[in-house]
């Protein structure tokens, strides 16, 4: 049992039959991206498309990588990032070894995605030839010299890591000893006013036990004239045991909907506090409010 006010801490235990499963599927998964990657970027030779095609590479990468850390249960956080890490790098070194078979540049498939020396090889040769096709203007296909080919392949690599700050923070709590993650429960406060001088009343060592006389909205009706302060509690709990409950506060700014689209997006968001146990009845009554 964790006693109100302390912070939720990720035990960083694994589960190793879970853990291989995802390794081998998160490579899996890798090379089919970078597959894919190859396949549009080589059979659509529009060059600006690339940009829309890595936008797509990005949102897939962190679907596929985020379900995959789900499966695998890890609750280690450094193993974590750096299996996302490596995920994102074969997806880019995969779609590096497409194009080395197609252009016979005389590495492995295997080679190709995992030994970085020979997708570097692969790259700068690419670029010289490049080079010598502009220069010769034999090919009106590369508009581009190969110095500035070579600076598109960075942003490329770049936008293939990407996710990697999106898998950075892990916001899933796990119950160990029921042995499976939280639900959550949103809810909005429009009164922010009232809320944070509560708030402030409740003093330092607070833990939160206001928050069931706090009034909520379990959606946010669009605005239309001018942005608003808006505070977001969030209620992480166990539904098996019920045990350990957990509350995240973050104040945001809620924009108006310009674009009709009954929508109310939050931006600049100020954490209050993240992962904070509760206490057992104060979360009881809040997980029936917020229902
Ligand atoms: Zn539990």
């Amino acid at each position: 049992m964790h006693a109100a006010g302390t912070f939720y801490k990720a035990s960083g235990l694994i589960k190793p039959k879970r853990l291989f499963l995802s390794l081998f599927g998160g490579i899996s998964l890798s090379v089919l991206i970078g597959w894919l990657f190859y396949f549009l970027t080589n059979f659509i030779s529009f060059v600006y498309l690339n940009f829309i095609l890595l936008f797509g590479v990005l949102c897939a990468s962190i679907v596929a990588f985020t379900l995959l850390r789900l499966f695998s249960k890890s609750r280690h956080h450094v193993l974590n990032v750096s299996l996302a890490a490596l995920f994102c790098y074969l997806a880019w070194s995969a779609q590096w070894t497409f194009y080395n078979q197609q252009w016979n540049s005389g590495y492995s498939f295997l080679e190709g995605v995992f030994n970085p020396f020979a997708t570097f090889e692969i790259i700068a040769r690419r670029i010289v030839q490049i080079d010598t096709d502009h220069f010769n203007r034999a090919a009106g296909r590369f508009p581009f010299s190969g110095g500035l080919t070579g600076f598109f392949y960075v942003i490329e690599f770049i936008a293939f890591m990407l996710p990697v700050k999106f898998l950075l923070e892990d916001k899933q709590y796990y119950c160990e000893g029921c042995d499976r993650f939280y639900d959550q429960k949103d809810a909005f406060v429009t009164e922010t006013g009232s809320f944070f001088s509560i708030l402030g009343g409740a003093g330092e060592n607070h833990v939160y036990n206001f928050l069931p006389e706090v009034s909520y909205y379990s959606k946010l009706a669009p605005i239309y004239a001018r942005t608003r302060e808006i505070v977001k509690v969030s209620i992480h709990y166990c539904p098996k045991c019920l045990d350990n409950n957990i509350i995240s506060v973050s104040a945001f700014e809620q924009q108006p909907d310009s674009d009709n689209q009954n929508k109310a997006p939050l931006t600049n968001e100020i954490e209050i506090t993240r992962g904070m146990y509760i206490e057992k009845d104060t979360a009881h009554l809040l997980i029936r409010k917020f229902a």
